[in-house]
């Protein structure tokens, strides 16, 4: 698949502090990617040195498979911080401001971003009559103007109410239904899950894992045994396929493997065929929030 967006390598110091240590991960097309990680792993200054506002200590990145023109930059719509509207202005004449600022798209966009983010029958209203919500789209309108093929958020929900919270979740994902590659960083692995296709976890600057939110965070079971040779036991699970994780603990066999991959009943006769009588098997599910906190050790 093509890739919008590789990294390799990135690194970053902010004087004795390693905020990136060595970041590689590349940005499928049309994915809704997410960089996620908790306060202070380095989500903001990933964005930062990608949009070229913060220079990397060292690794290189690439947008658009190398085939990156001078212009290229026009081509990544970013909120990485909520503009500054006047309160005073509609949202209409906000975004003629920022187009003139900005110098993208035409004053066609001004109408289709606030069609995209459903504000265009509130478009003549002022900006302080707005909700949380419709603030945020109508930033998100902004980072729309220009029409571009990349779309690069900064916490895009951070600070709005469960409301405002639902409806950029929904506009996020439709823009990745219409084709947009999406980027935006978070700290909820929620948001991350409901939102996302793809994904890494940083912690304090160091990536933990990449790649599609189906693969990373598939519920798992743990499938718990014992028998009274637990040697054997662990020799006669060895020919069990599907297993992601086989190992002795506290006494016990323990086998993981994506929810549903490995019945018990079928280890069972498994155990039972190969002459190991079992006198424990137990099946514990996985959350999804386990699993997250196994990766990042928190
Ligand atoms: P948050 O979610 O809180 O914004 P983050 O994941 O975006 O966190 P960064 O803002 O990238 O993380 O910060 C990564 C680390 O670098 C943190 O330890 C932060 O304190 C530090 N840092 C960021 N900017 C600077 C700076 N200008 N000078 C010194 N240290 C900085």
């Amino acid at each position: 698949m093509e890739n919008i967006l590789s990294t390799v390598d990135i690194s970053k110091s902010y004087g004795p502090l390693k905020a990136l240590n060595n970041l590689t991960f590349e940005v499928p097309k049309c994915a809704i990617f997410g960089i996620l990680g908790p306060n202070g792993s380095g989500k903001t200054t990933t964005l930062g040195i990608l949009l070229d506002v913060l220079k990397q200590d060292s690794g290189q990145y690439t947008w658009f498979n190398n085939q990156a023109d001078a212009h290229y930059r026009k081509r990544i719509g970013t909120l990485l911080e909520t503009p500054n509207f006047y309160h005073y202005l509609s949202a209409y004449d906000n975004l003629k401001i920022t187009q003139a600022i900005s110098g993208r798209g035409n004053k066609n966009d001004i109408d289709t971003a606030l069609e995209t983010v459903r504000l265009q029958s509130r478009k003549n209203d002022k900006f302080s009559t707005y909700s949380l919500g419709m603030k945020q789209r109508l930033a998100v309108a902004a980072a729309l103007l220009g029409n571009p093929e990349v779309l690069v958020l900064d916490e895009p929900t951070n600070g709005l109410d469960p409301v405002g919270i639902v409806e950029i979740r929904t506009l996020i994902k439709e823009l990745g239904q219409q084709g947009k590659t999406i980027i935006m960083a978070s700290h909820l692995l929620d948001e991350v899950e409901k939102v996302c296709t793809h994904f890494c976890i940083l912690k304090q600057g160091n990536l933990l894992v990449n790649g599609p939110v189906k693969e990373i965070l598939s519920n798992e079971d743990v499938i718990i045994l014992r028998a009274k040779n637990l040697e054997l036991l662990k020799q006669v699970l060895l020919s069990v396929t599907g297993y992601t994780l086989l190992k002795i603990e506290n006494g016990f066999c323990e086998i993981h493997c994506i929810a549903n991959a490995i019945l018990p009943e079928d280890l069972n006769a498994h155990c039972y065929n190969s002459g190991v009588i079992l006198t424990h098997l137990e099946v514990k599910k996985k959350s999804l929030e386990e699993k997250f906190f196994e990766l990042t050790g928190n």
